[in-house]
């Protein structure tokens, strides 16, 4: 035997005790693992991960991390598609939804919550505190109550405003980055080596009532392993849910492929499934962001404009992602 191949059969027996012969098998380096390390969607995770830098640098978990930076989105009335100040339904009523998962594959989620501005917190009370890992509507409003979470009114004069002049013609039309919908997805890698996700929405603007998205589905908005890595999505949720879209870019690293083509394989698994089913792709916009065990990262979408903030060592910046699609939006 060479010795390169023994070098492999080497690495393979040690790897398989980690979970990572897979990777490694398929070139994944032995260089220096980047962490920690923090990724969120859109532009508003700039903010957001300056929260969640902030628990990472002072050596926290990835769970907190991911759980203070979110929160700060959803507390900004400004940010029309998420938290307090998220656009309504169709009957003007603010329906929130949310999962967050850990390093031990603890997963808590909540769905069409109303009248809580951290529907990320009581996603992660209902992890930890209860026998269940979903809550909704009623159930996870009666729930965040006996958590202490107070009872507010999320609908915004800006965003009343806005509903009443949809409900002019009362069209349910999601456009393609416009800001009718958008989600904070955040994936996060501590110091410690260990993985946690976030995910959190008002969903698509006039939607139905009682309409839920990917982003409070575990595997569609956001799927966590912590021997892999981590992917979360944004945009049309029901196409995001369709391929259960996060799980797929985690398995396919798991595969071996590096998070930018894991995200890549996702994208085209949506555009796949899309013209199977004879619809066009004009109005659907999907976007994923991945993060391995290894603090290597990507994302791809279907049409330009979507993008991505990241925060390692070398600071918090906003990265353009690359589209299947060259037109934007
Ligand atoms: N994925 C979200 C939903 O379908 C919306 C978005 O991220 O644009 O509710």
């Amino acid at each position: 035997m060479n010795s390169r191949r023994r070098f492999l059969r080497k690495i393979g027996v040690g790897s398989l005790a980690l979970g990572l012969a897979p990777n490694l098998s398929k070139g994944m380096s032995l260089e220096k693992v980047n962490k920690p390390v923090v990724l969120s969607t859109w532009d508003f995770g700039l903010k957001a991960n300056v929260a969640a830098w902030e628990v990472l640098a002072a050596g926290g978990r990835a769970l907190d991390a991911v759980e203070q930076g979110v929160r700060l989105t959803e507390a900004d009335p400004t940010e029309r598609s998420v938290g307090y100040g998220g656009r309504p339904d169709r009957d003007g009523k603010v329906t929130l939804d949310a999962c967050i998962m850990d390093e031990n594959a603890g997963i808590g989620s909540v769905a069409a919550l109303e009248h809580i501005k951290h529907p990320i917190s009581v996603a992660r009370a209902v992890m930890e505190k209860t026998p269940h890992v979903m809550l909704v509507g009623d159930g996870a409003l009666q729930f965040a109550k006996e958590q202490g979470f107070p009872e507010e009114d999320l609908l915004t004069a800006e965003s009343e405003k806005e509903w009443r002049e949809w409900l002019k013609t009362a069209k349910y039309e999601p456009v393609v980055n416009i800001e009718n919908h958008d989600t904070i997805g955040m994936i996060a890698l501590d110091s410690h080596g260990n993985l946690s996700g976030a995910c959190t929405t008002s969903g698509m603007a006039f939607k139905m009532h009682g309409r839920v998205g990917d982003s409070p589905i575990i595997g569609a908005g956001l799927y966590v392993d912590n021997e892999i890595g981590a992917a979360t999505a944004t945009g049309h949720g029901e196409e995001v849910i369709r391929t259960v879209g996060s799980h797929l870019v985690v398995e396919l690293m798991r595969q071996g492929y590096a998070p930018q083509k894991a995200c890549e394989e996702a994208v085209k698994r949506i555009v796949k499934f899309t013209h199977n089913r004879k619809k066009t792709l004009d109005n659907i916009q999907v976007g994923f962001i991945a993060l391995n065990k290894r603090g290597e990262y990507g994302a791809y979408c279907i049409h330009g404009g979507f993008n991505y903030a990241k925060y390692d060592a070398k600071g918090n910046e906003l990265i353009v992602s690359n589209s299947y699609l060259k037109t934007n939006g």
